[in-house]
């Protein structure tokens, strides 16, 4: 008996396009459990593109890449300098005359980084046209494993509250992990990476000695037990902390998404938005939760870091 040759298997799925940027295949699964392909991911960019450009565009961006989706290796990169994908600019901020530091600058960009399998974005607190113009703080809330949830709240509302009698406006978002980010915008070009760094580290200095019980103030895992590390390494040069609308690279597809004070109360769990329900809210929302964020200015004086115990 003469065994058929089998057909050449067909190609798995043609490539498409969306906003203009090509993408190959575009049905390759990303969050195997939640059936999310490429091409969702792309698409949820193209909804959203009006909401999360404000907070990624023309800044340096380090990238949570899995080729392969959820499940399978991924690697945290910080340059990439060669065969830049469309939409996806360089720059350099090295000083070594080798344009590194990848940004976007619209909504074709960001469906770019999906078509090199970018699942998580995560930005500098400055943008590339002044790198050294801090113009964002990042107050991250690290809950250990055993901390309950409402105490992580509680946590995010003494932060809002003391940054408040310092005159500071701040927001809030979820990470689309366990905690909670509390966002400081500051009038770049008014403090630098090293004002920004003291200020963070006096304020989580503050917390963990007037609550020693419930924060800490430093990133060894062991002493974390029971408590929140408030984690103000995320402002530096070169820090990045998770940007607001980026996806997670984790089952449920979560999303850091931006929320009002008046939310807080009400929020049942860290990771209460998916990449499907965030649209689903940004379609209801009258009204931008951060729509003041921009707005603001507001700068790191130094009576502002004395009070927080900067000399
Ligand atoms: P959670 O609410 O769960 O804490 P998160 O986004 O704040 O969510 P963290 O673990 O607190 O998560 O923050 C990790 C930070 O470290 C990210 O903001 C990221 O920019 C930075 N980072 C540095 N190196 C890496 C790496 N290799 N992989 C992932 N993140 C990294
Ligand atoms: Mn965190
Ligand atoms: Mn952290």
């Amino acid at each position: 008996q003469v065994q058929r040759e089998t057909p050449a298997a067909a190609p798995t799925s043609a490539t498409t396009e969306v906003l203009g940027v090509a993408l190959s295949n575009p049905g390759r699964v990303l969050w195997p459990d939640d059936g999310i392909t490429k091409r969702d991911l792309a698409e949820y960019y193209e909804k959203i593109a009006g909401w999360i450009l404000p907070q990624v565009a023309e800044r340096p961006l380090s990238l949570v890449r899995c080729p392969d989706g959820v499940g399978k290796p991924c690697f945290f990169q910080r340059h990439m300098k060669h065969d830049l994908p469309e939409g996806i600019h360089a720059i350099d901020l090295d000083g070594d005359g080798e344009p590194a530091y990848v940004y976007v600058r619209d909504a074709a960009g960001l469906v770019g980084l999906a078509q090199i399998g970018v699942l998580e974005l995560h930005a500098w607190g400055a943008t590339v046209a002044d790198p050294d113009g801090p113009d964002r703080l990042v107050l991250d809330l690290d809950p250990a494993e055993d901390v309950p949830w409402d105490m992580v709240k509680g946590a995010a509302r003494a932060m809002h509250e003391r940054l408040a009698q310092l005159d500071l406006d701040s927001f809030l978002k979820t990470t689309g992990g366990k905690g909670l980010h509390v966002v400081v915008p500051l009038t770049a070009g008014r403090q630098s990476w090293a004002e920004v760094k003291a200020f963070a580290r006096g304020i989580a200095r503050e917390f963990s000695l007037a609550d020693p019980e419930h924060f800490v103030d430093v990133a060894a895992k062991l002493k974390r037990r029971g408590k929140i590390y408030i984690d103000y390494l995320r402002n530096d040069r070169k820090a990045t902390s998770v940007a607001a609308y980026s996806p997670r690279a984790r089952p449920g597809a979560p999303v850091s998404v931006p929320l009002r004070w008046s939310e807080l109360a009400g929020l049942e769990a860290p990771q209460t938005y998916d990449l499907t329900s965030t649209v689903a809210r940004l379609a209801k929302l009258r009204s931008d939760p951060w729509r003041e964020l921009a707005r603001v200015r507001q700068v790191l004086t130094p009576a502002r870091l004395r009070a927080v115990g900067v000399k």
